[in-house]
Formats: structure tokens, sequence, C-alpha cells
């Protein structure tokens, strides 16, 4: 088979930059890739935790004027990943946040910030790089999505354009005075274009002019295409349904391993489950919590936002602490959400307990510690943290929605005597299902050997990206033969 080349674009990659769950797939899908036969380079902006992880970069290409100041395009090796890295200081070297300023809001120019990266992309498509053809463009959010609008009104030759979906509630919307500087011809302003409700709609435009388009579970492109959960572009994707496909995504298995996990107490696999008592110890005492082996702990890594349920979660807090259960929080997120938790450890000490902040260690710390992981998302395309759950043992009790009903099996009674089951699920997302759900979960822990059958299945459940992986190559495989057939498209 031929090799494939991909080049994967994207606003982040774990480890060198990472605001969410996008990181780890940008990082995790081109290794899995590797095993299919294809190849992929990843285009990330130069922010200064990317330049700065860099070693032995080389330049492959200057541009003189890219969007207000030269830029370099660096080559290099970093994160096990072939990555090439848009230099461009003016745009891209502030500390923080990518996409936002020290006071929170996004950065003025952000048109122009991620204009640059999918432009750099539409350059490198059409050759910028030498010895670099790539058969597939694949472009992750709205940060990428110009990407395939600009290969779409720069006429062919030009490769494929996947466009992949992690949430369609970032959309990235700009004013249409723009268009010329972004780089996009008078005509593109139109219904079947980038116009979107008088802006320039950067994921509208992807999803409108990609060959593909790709989200990351098959219930959220089912949700998607619905007004409820079409965020204003489901009309849209019920016209383009015939190309969109929902890819469950995989978890790094290296990195989220009971097994060799070096954040962990104690280590563990199915077969020596009670090595995580070893675990919920030192997640009690390094969250705040009362060191009790015989008290349950549920556990939170979220961003603390109205999509992830942190206020049912917040609401549901006394009946939690009424069962005699624990809490342990890890987010960060809407400051109004940060500070009702910081209050709620008050009200609970000992009970409840919060880290407002991002720490990596901690999350597996309380993936292999918590005897259950509450995730009580409005909406939830794929979700992550789930997945690490099920690997780790922490049984997850989840809203129906998206990703999460894709890949959690609820205990029902008829599961548990069919031998199936790995979770719990709740529907529709309200603090009431969430308290009964919680229920439920204490209900099943108390007999102790279903308990342990539900956690045995939930680590055998298959969280990996062989399957994803092999459902990717495939839609490239695809769409490159369709381009390379000699029919009439654009
Ligand atoms: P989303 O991308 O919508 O935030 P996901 O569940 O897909 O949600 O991915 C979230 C990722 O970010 C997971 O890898 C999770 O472990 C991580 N994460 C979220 N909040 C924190 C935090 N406060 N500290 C450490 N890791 C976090």
């Amino acid at each position: 088979m031929k090799r494939l080349h991909v080049l994967s674009v994207a606003s982040e990659v774990y480890p060198l930059v990472k605001t969410g769950g996008l990181a780890d797939v940008v990082a995790a899908l081109p290794p899995a890739l590797a095993r299919e036969g294809i190849a992929t380079r990843t285009l990330v902006p130069g922010y200064p935790a990317v330049v700065a992880g860099l070693r032995n970069a080389e330049a492959v290409h200057h541009f003189a004027h890219l969007h207000g100041g030269p830029a370099r395009l660096l080559a290099a090796h970093a994160a096990g990943l072939d990555l090439l890295v848009l230099d461009a200081p003016h745009l891209y070297a502030r500390p923080g946040n990518p996409y936002l300023g020290p006071d929170g809001d996004a950065w003025p120019d952000n048109a122009l910030r991620f204009a640059a990266l999918a432009g750099c992309a539409a350059s490198i498509a059409r050759g910028t790089v030498a010895g670099f053809a790539p058969d597939i463009v694949h472009a992750h959010d709205w940060q990428a999505a110009l990407a395939p609008a600009l290969l779409h009104y720069g006429g062919t030759p030009r490769p494929g354009t996947v466009m992949t979906v992690h949430n369609l509630s970032f959309q990235g919307l700009f004013p249409p005075t723009l268009l010329e500087a972004v780089g996009l011809p008078p005509h593109a302003y139109a219904i079947d274009g980038v116009e979107y409700h008088g802006t320039i709609g950067y994921l509208k435009a992807g999803l409108a002019l990609a060959d593909r388009i790709t989200t990351v579970s098959p219930t959220y492109a089912a949700e998607i295409r619905t007004p409820e959960g079409g965020m204003g572009l489901d009309g849209l994707l019920r016209q383009r349904a015939d190309v969109l496909t929902g890819i469950v995504n995989g978890i790094d298995e290296s990195v989220w391993d009971p097994a060799g996990d070096a954040h962990l107490a104690s280590r563990f696999d199915a077969r020596h489950l009670a090595r995580r008592a070893a675990n919920k110890a030192a997640l009690q005492a390094r969250i705040g919590l009362d060191v009790e082996p015989g008290a349950f702990v549920f556990g939170v890594v979220s961003r603390l936002t109205l999509q992830k349920g942190m206020d049912l979660l917040h609401d549901a807090l006394p009946a939690i602490t009424a069962t005699g259960a624990q809490l342990a929080l890890l987010g960060s997120g809407e400051p109004a959400f940060e500070r009702a938790f910081a209050a709620a450890v008050k009200r609970h000490p000992g009970r409840v307990a919060a880290v407002i902040g991002y720490d990596e260690p901690l999350a597996h710390l309380l993936q292999g510690g918590a005897d259950a992981l509450l995730v009580p998302s409005r909406f939830e395309p794929c979700g992550l943290t789930q997945l690490y759950a099920l690997r780790y043992g922490a049984i997850p009790v989840v809203a129906r929605v998206g990703g999460l009903a894709d890949t959690v099996i609820d205990a029902s009674e008829m599961a548990l005597a069919a031998g199936a089951g790995t979770g719990i699920q709740f529907a529709p997302v309200t603090r009431e299902n969430l308290e009964f759900a919680i229920g439920r979960a204490l209900a099943l822990w108390r007999d102790r050997t279903v308990w342990r059958r539900l956690q045995r299945r939930a680590m055998a459940a298959d969280v990996g990206w062989t399957r994803p992986a092999k459902r990717y190559a495939a839609l490239f495989r695809e769409l490159a033969a369709v381009r390379a057939a000699p029919a009439p498209s654009s």
C-alpha cells in the first residue's frame, strides 16, 4: 500500500501546549496512524513553550511578511512527533494561555494569529516544504479551520481536506472586514462559503468547505445535526451529513497505564485492585480529605464550566456528603466556579477537597485513587477523563451525552446479569439525576464482589488508539483515492 502523508494542523499538542483534550488527540493520533502506514507531520504555532521544547530545529522556510511580521517555519522532532512549528514571534511569542491575554479576554488579533496558521498549512500543502507533499490536510477545530477554505479557494491541484470538530461551541467568529487580510477572496463571503450570520466563521468555513468532516464520537456526530446540539451549525451539518462521521478518541495507553504510572503511590492492574487503597490514602492526604480507607471517594478532573455541569455538581455536594462519601476535585476555569468550590471546601472540611489549578500528576493520582469519576457534562464531544477512569478502575458516572454515551456501558440490572456494564449513565442531565446516579454507584459498591467485577470490566474496555486510528486511516485512504481519481472536482 502506498504510504500516505498527512499534514495535521492544530493549535495545541501535548505535552508542549495543552488546554484540553484536543492536545492529547493531536499528539496520540500520529503514532497510531504510523502503525497503519500513514506518516504525519504536525503543524502548530510557535508559542514560547513550543519553541523552547524543540531541539535541533531546522528552518525549512522563511515568510518575509506574515500578517504583520516575518516568520520562520521550523522542522523538528519533539514529543515523538514530526513537528512543523510556525515561529512568528509577533503573533505567538506571548506567555500564558494560547488564546487569551492576561485579562482573560481573547487576544484581539486572534483572527490573524490563526489565519496565519491556516495560511501556512495551505502553503505547505502546495509545496513550501521541499520533499513534503501531503495527500491530506487534517484541520483540528476553529483555529485550523481556515486551511480547508484557503485550499478550496486556491484551486487545484490540492490535497484532500478533513475537518475534525473537537468542540462545536468554539467557532472563531470575526468581522467580515478582515476577509482580504486573512487571505480569502471576496466571493468566499457567501452563505455556502465562510459567511456566518454577518461574520467570518472559521469553523463554519471548515465545515462548509472541507472534503470530509469528522467529530470525536458517533453520538456527538448525531447530536450536532440537531437544533439542540448544533450551536447554530446544525443546518449545515445536516446538509453535509453524507461526509460527516464520528470516531471516538483513544487515550495514550503508555502515559495512562496504572501498572507503570510513576505518579501513583502504588501501581496496580486488574488482578491487584487491592493496591488501589494506597492510592486512595495518598490522594486523601495530598488533596486534604480525611484519610479514611472506608470512605467512598468521588473524583472530578475537569474544566470548571457550565458545559461540564459543574453547577449541578456543586448543587449536589450536600447530597454527596450526606452519604458519607468524599469528593476530590481537580479543576480550573470560570472564576465563579473556582470560588464556589473553594467555599464548599470550607463548608465541608475533610469531606470535600478541591485543587484549583492544572496539575497533571494529581490528575493521575486521582484516577488511581478515587472509587468513581463524576462527569456530569451537558454536552461532551468525546471526553477523555472517563476513558482514563475506565483504564484505572475508577468507575465513571457520566451524563448520557456525546462520547460519554458511546464509551461507558451502564451497569443496569440487565447488563450486570449479562456480565456487562462498565459504569453508570444518567439522563437527562439534572442535579436530581446526578444524585440518583451517585446513589446507584454507592449501592453497587456495597457489594464488593459486584464492584470488583465492574472495575475489571472497566479496565478491560478497549480505550486505545488502534481502533480509532484504523478508522481515520480508512477515511484518509478513501479520500486520497477519490482525489487522485481523474474526476472533475474542485
Ligand atoms: P475537554 O477537552 O473538554 O476539557 P476532555 O475530557 O476531552 O475535556 O479532556 C480534558 C483533558 O484535560 C484530560 O486529559 C484531563 O485529564 C485534563 N485536565 C482537565 N483539567 C485538568 C486539571 N485541572 N489538571 C490536570 N489535567 C486536567
